[in-house]
């Protein structure tokens, strides 16, 4: 996963673009890919030239592992212990404790507190946290 992101054909494309492109991985909705850029902190709009080796080593790890646990769990990417606590706050419904940031736009982040950002790319929405996802220019990578 980490040498394709590399290549030549996916390194200068934004990451959200890239996670929705069908030849890239199969099988990614918008949710998916907004909650996999969300858990490996990075901003929807950061291309994998521009990434560190860490984080495309975070990323590539993110993509299997929060895939894997949406089937596990019935399309459920937070982590088991944040669903617990979500429940135990009275948020039983499961659209308001599946995801962290996918169609909670303005409302708070569960990590950093910072209101949850909606965009559009390539004419479908994308949700990320301005607070935990930066852009490479700001050295956070
Ligand atoms: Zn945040």
């Amino acid at each position: 996963m980490a040498s394709r992101l590399l290549s030549p054909a996916f390194a200068n494309k934004q990451l959200a673009g890239l996670l929705l492109d069908q030849g890239f991985v199969a099988g990614l909705g918008t949710y998916l890919c907004a909650e996999i850029l969300f858990f490996a902190k990075l901003h929807p709009k950061a291309k994998p030239s521009e990434c560190s080796d860490k984080a495309i080593k975070r990323l590539a790890k993110t993509i299997l592992g929060i895939t894997q646990r949406s089937y596990r769990t019935q399309g459920i990417t937070n982590p088991p212990a944040r669903v617990r606590q979500l429940k135990n706050m009275g948020l039983r419904d499961k659209e308001e404790h599946r995801f962290s940031v996918y169609r909670r736009e303005g409302l708070a982040c569960y990590q950093c507190g910072s209101p949850i950002q909606r965009s559009n790319v390539g004419g479908r929405p994308m949700f990320h946290c301005p607070g935990c996802q930066r852009m490479v220019d700001e050295r956070i990578l």
